[in-house]
This record gives structure tokens, sequence and C-alpha cells, in this order.
């Protein structure tokens, strides 16, 4: 039987162990939920890492997507793509943007947001001005590029040498990022709200500092929207809470609900800055990834699912509050929309475990902070289970952390 056993095998033998050990294989969904090979049943309140943000298998994606299938897959971009240009006239239409361009993952459109911000540079002001500034605790992505434009030594660590031209500067810290700032520099990067690096939201004054500082200097001011854009801070677009907008920005993860595809977008001052030859992939903005994201948009803004992310958000966080008030080891419950974080002052990787067992899938990041990024679909009652399952297991934990902190202390006591 091909069960979650028979998977687990499979993947200790025929993949590279990149991804740890892993014992669920999920291999159907719907909505929220999703079920694994033995046939058991989870609230998905990880969503893929913020990818189905409109749940599993929406019917209205579905059916574009096999539309699309039965008419066309793959021409190259040697010829117009027809919903590749439709959905940048939709990106357009619903953000700052002018012009857009796409590729398949968000790495590889942060690698084209650099690209951009340094040939904006050379073409006005000659070589020499080419350094990007990105914050300690961001994330980029996974290319050579992009582990070097990211602000964890974990990422790094055993591949250098990076690609130069990048400086990190403190999130919500002005003056960590000005003392960065130099002749040689040509952009600002950074998440509206950090993911990985544990739901850290920068300040409206920040984002405000930070687009003043460009304007001044002419700086291109790029926002990493990959995992905190496409509704799930309770607008379509992060950077519409504040009001600040980018010069560039880039989306992937929930643009296409699970089809690769990412996206750079750029404001006026960037729309005709790559010209013939400057940038491209095969695969780029390919009719079958265009026809979700054009569908994911569509789903998006016609049915109001950014509204729905926020006000659902706040329930989650209001009862995840009420639930583990005055628990010992939860040291900050923060969030916005439905991009929220439970720090720990232990390390949270079996209490995800737990949850998994109790049939709630969340994940762990940085270490302590318990990832909760539901499809932004989901409803209060669903919102009200994982809040009881996270709360019991993290009760439970507690239990465990206060048990072993009496040891200890008794041990102390004893020598
Ligand atoms: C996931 C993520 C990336 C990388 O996207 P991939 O599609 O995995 O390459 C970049 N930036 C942020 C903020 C992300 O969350």
């Amino acid at each position: 039987m091909k069960d979650n056993a028979y998977y687990k095998d499979l993947a200790a033998r025929c993949l590279m162990p990149n991804y740890g050990e892993r014992d669920i294989a999920l291999v159907r969904g719907e909505g929220a939920r999703v079920w694994d090979a033995d046939g058991r049943e989870y609230l998905d309140f990880l969503a893929g890492i913020s990818v189905n943000n409109l749940g599993h298998c929406p019917p209205a994606v579905v059916e574009a997507l096999c539309a699309q299938a039965r008419q066309l897959m793959h021409t190259s971009n040697f010829y117009i793509i027809a919903p590749q240009a439709e959905l940048a006239r939709r990106l357009c239409e619903l953000s700052f943007a002018e012009r857009c361009l796409f590729a398949n993952s968000g790495a590889e459109v942060n690698e084209g947001a650099v690209k951009l911000a340094r040939l904006y540079s050379k073409r006005k002001y000659g070589a020499g001005r080419h350094e990007i500034i990105t914050m300690r605790n961001s994330f980029h992505g996974r290319t050579i590029g992009m582990i070097s434009a990211t602000g964890q030594e974990k990422v790094r660590k055993d591949f250098e040498p990076l690609l130069e031209g990048f400086r990190y500067a403190d999130l919500n810290n002005l003056d960590s990022v000005l003392a960065q700032i130099s002749g040689a520099t040509c952009g600002i990067m950074l998440e509206p709200v950090q993911g990985e690096g544990g739901i850290i939201a920068a300040s409206a004054a920040i984002l405000r500092g930070l687009r003043e500082e460009c304007d001044r200097r002419d700086l291109l001011l790029i926002f990493d929207e990959i995992q905190c854009g496409m509704g799930r801070c309770g607008k379509l677009f992060a950077y519409q809470l504040s009001g600040v907008a980018p010069d560039i920005m880039t989306l992937a993860k929930a643009l296409g609900n699970g089809m690769p595809i990412g996206a750079l977008l750029g404001g006026a001052k960037t729309a005709d800055i790559f010209t013939p030859g400057a940038h491209g992939t095969t695969f780029g903005g390919n009719p079958l990834a265009c026809a979700a994201a054009l569908a994911v948009l569509d789903e998006m803004t016609s049915r109001g699912i950014p509204e729905l992310s926020a006000r659902r958000g706040e329930f989650l966080r209001g009862r995840l509050r009420e639930l583990m008030a005055g628990c010992a080891i939860v040291r900050e419950i923060r969030g916005i929309g439905l991009m929220t974080g439970v720090e720990l002052t232990c390390p949270g990787a079996d209490v995800v475990k737990k949850c998994a067992a109790r049939g709630l899938l969340v994940n762990c990041t940085v270490g302590c902070v318990i990832r909760i990024l539901p499809p932004l679909i989901v409803t209060e009652d669903e919102c009200e289970r994982a809040a009881g399952i996270i709360a019991e297991v993290i009760a439970d934990e507690n239990e465990l952390q206060q048990q072993k902190e009496n040891q200890d202390h008794n041990q102390r006591e004893l020598t």
C-alpha cells in the first residue's frame, strides 16, 4: 500500500536529504484541509508556506488551469504569451507598477530585482554604484545571489565565496540603514513583513523614512512581498498598509496558488530599464502559470479575500491570546492579517510535531517562532479549532519546561 511509510522510505532512498526527515506525505487537499497517504485529515495552517492563499484546489483556479492546459502550455517568450500580457495589465492596475516581468520562483524574481536596480544605476550614473542594502534576519531565496542578499548567517555558511555587493542593516532602525549608504549604493531591499525571520513587520515610520532617503539619493526601494503579499496581510499587497510604495516589488508564492510563478513589478523609474537581451527565462510567465495567476487575482479581488484575511487574523490572534494568557513559555503573539507568529522562550520543533499529531499543520521558524499561515479562506470555526490545538500543545510544552526547570533547580540545590 502506498502509505506515508512507503513514501518516507522512497524519499529517504531517492531524494537528497536537504529538507530533513519528513513523516507525512500529503496527497490531496480541499480548502483549508489536506489528507495524507494514510488517509489522515489535517487543518493546513501553513498553506504551503503562504502559497495556497485561496486554499487547496480552488475551483476557479483549477478550471483556469485545465482550460489553459487543453489550449496551450508553453511557447517561449519569442512570442507574445496572451495570458502573460493580461496578467501584467492586471498587476499594474492593482498596484503602483507600470510594467512587469515574470519568472518561476521567488529567488528568481529577486535576482531580477537586483539586476534591475544595478542596471538602472549603471545607465544613469555609470559603473561603481551597485550595492544593495538588505536587512539582517531577512530571507530572499536560495540561489547564490539571494543567499548573499539574505541577512542570515545560517543560509550562507559553507557556500562562500558569495556574491559581493550587499550590505546589511537592522530592520526598524533607520540609522543603521543610513550608516550603510554610500556612493556605491543603488538600492535598499526589504520584506515589509519578515516571514522566515519570525513574522516581524517594518514600521510605517521606517518605510516612510526609507522612501524619503531613496528619493533624496535616487536609490531604488525594493519590497520583497513574496511571503507577505497577495492578501496575506489584509491588503492585496503589504505596502498598501503603510501607503509607502516601492520602486520595485517582487511576488511569487501565492501569486499562482501553487503554480510556480514569480513577478517583478516596476514603477515609473524602472519600467524601461531592461532592454532586449538584458534578462529572461525560458519558462517565465508561461501560459499555464499566468492563467492560474489571473484566476487567483480575480478571486482575490472579487471575493474580498484580503479583507477577510484581516478579520480572520484578528480573530485568530485574539483567540490565541485568550487561550494562552499567562503561559510562561509564550514570549509574544504577533502578526498582521493572517500572518501570525507565536514566539516561545524555548525551541518550537516539538510543538510543530505535536500539532501535526493532533491534525494541525504549522511550522517553526528561527528556532522558536511558531509560524501560522492558514489559507485566507479559512473559516472562523477552523481558526477556533486550530487555536485550541495550538494552545493545548503549548500548555503541554509549558508543563514540560516547568518540570525541567524544577529538576535543574533541584540539581543545583544538591550540588
Ligand atoms: C519564499 C521566499 C523567497 C524565495 O522564494 P522561492 O520561490 O522559494 O525561491 C524570497 N523571499 C521571501 C520573503 C520568501 O518568503
